[in-house]
């Protein structure tokens, strides 16, 4: 299966588009990379990290002549975004996209699209707190995820391709319906998020001393959480307006689940509490046997960081913070 493409056009240029362009030039994947994106500063920087051949703000002549565009701008920006390439698009191209939800996405895509197009929504399961051209690194989708969620009239020879691109960036690419990944990616990723943005929302709105405390004493536990707050405020934002009913499923277990932990902090119930570790710990088991992270106990940063005084800690790619 051929992974070569003539022309990449890849539409917002931020930590995943430009890890993608880093990548595929790499791996020698494509021949010519157009890039576009909304504002001028974004354009620069692209420009100036030379990620691309033909940088412009016009996403219609960006799509112009591509046999492969990806939507890599926030989730709410696409309908727009598809309304203005759809006109451009080169027969035969595979359009696709990296957006955190899929369901959405199929729906306010594909409407917009001609029938002569192959439309192949993708999830690279693989980020950092990170934002931006200068955030992307080649080796960002290595051993991660990326799921794609085409529609059943896409011949499989094009998802084929697709997922050839995808695994010569070092990716492990599986394809489902676009339903169960929103499913799948709310308990992984959304609700931990929002987890994490409201604990570190409640220690802001501590009383000031309290809160240095908090600051000055964060151990591992609320140190991991304000990395994960710290993520991109646009694209979350999206991710919860554009995944609500998944969430909401979710978020109405892991309540029930905390209700319970409650009672047994309550009523003193170690054992329930013991019990319920216990059952955690194997699943975090599992994930290390699966490959998906070290037994190194530095949950989400990179392992073979240098020892650093932690008021010091300064990281560039957080890792494991997939969206
Ligand atoms: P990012 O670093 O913030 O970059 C977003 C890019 O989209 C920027 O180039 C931005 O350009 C452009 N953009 C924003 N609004 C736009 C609009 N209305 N029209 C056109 N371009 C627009 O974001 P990212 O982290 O790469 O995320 C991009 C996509 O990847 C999102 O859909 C997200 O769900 C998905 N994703 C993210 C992660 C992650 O961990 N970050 C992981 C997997 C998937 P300007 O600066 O010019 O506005």
């Amino acid at each position: 299966m051929s992974t070569h493409f003539r022309k990449l056009a890849l539409i917002g240029i931020g930590l995943i588009g430009s890890s993608i362009a880093l990548a595929a030039r790499r791996q020698g994947l494509v021949d010519v990379i157009s890039i576009s994106t909304r504002r001028q500063e974004t354009l620069d920087e692209a420009r100036e990290l030379g990620l691309g051949d033909i940088y412009t703000f016009d996403a219609a002549e960006a799509v112009r002549g591509a046999d492969l565009v990806i939507l890599c701008a926030p989730v709410g920006a696409y309908d727009a975004l598809a309304k203005v390439i759809a006109p451009a698009l080169e027969p035969g191209a595979i359009v696709s996209d990296v957006g955190s939800v899929k369901e959405h996405v199929v729906k306010v895509v594909g409407p917009h699209l001609p029938d002569n197009v192959h439309f192949i929504p993708g999830h690279p399961i693989a980020g950092t707190e990170h934002s931006g051209p200068s955030a992307g690194f080649p080796e960002l989708f290595a051993g991660r995820w990326c799921v794609l969620t085409p529609g059943p009239e896409v011949p499989a020879a094009e998802t084929e391709k697709l997922a050839s691109f995808w695994a010569a960036m070092g990716s492990k690419v599986e394809s489902m319906d676009a339903a169960h990944h929103d499913m799948v990616l709310a308990i992984t990723s959304h609700i931990p998020h929002l987890v994490a943005y409201n604990i570190v929302g409640t220690v802001a709105d501590l009383e000031t001393a309290t809160q240095s405390e908090v600051i000055k004493f964060s151990a591992s536990g609320f140190r991991d959480f304000t990395r994960i707050a710290a993520s991109d405020p646009v694209m979350w934002r999206d991710v919860f307006l554009t995944n609500r009913d998944a969430v909401l499923e979710m978020l109405g277990r892991f309540s029930e689940d905390l209700s319970v932990l409650q009672r047994a902090v309550r009523t003193g119930d170690g054992e329930a509490l013991e019990a319920m570790f216990t059952r955690t710990r194997a699943i975090r088991r599992s994930i290390i046997n699966a490959g998906q992270e070290t037994a190194a106990p530095d949950f989400g940063r990179p392992h073979e960081a240098p020892p650093v005084p932690e008021t010091n800690i300064v990281r560039e790619h957080g890792g494991g913070d997939d969206a």
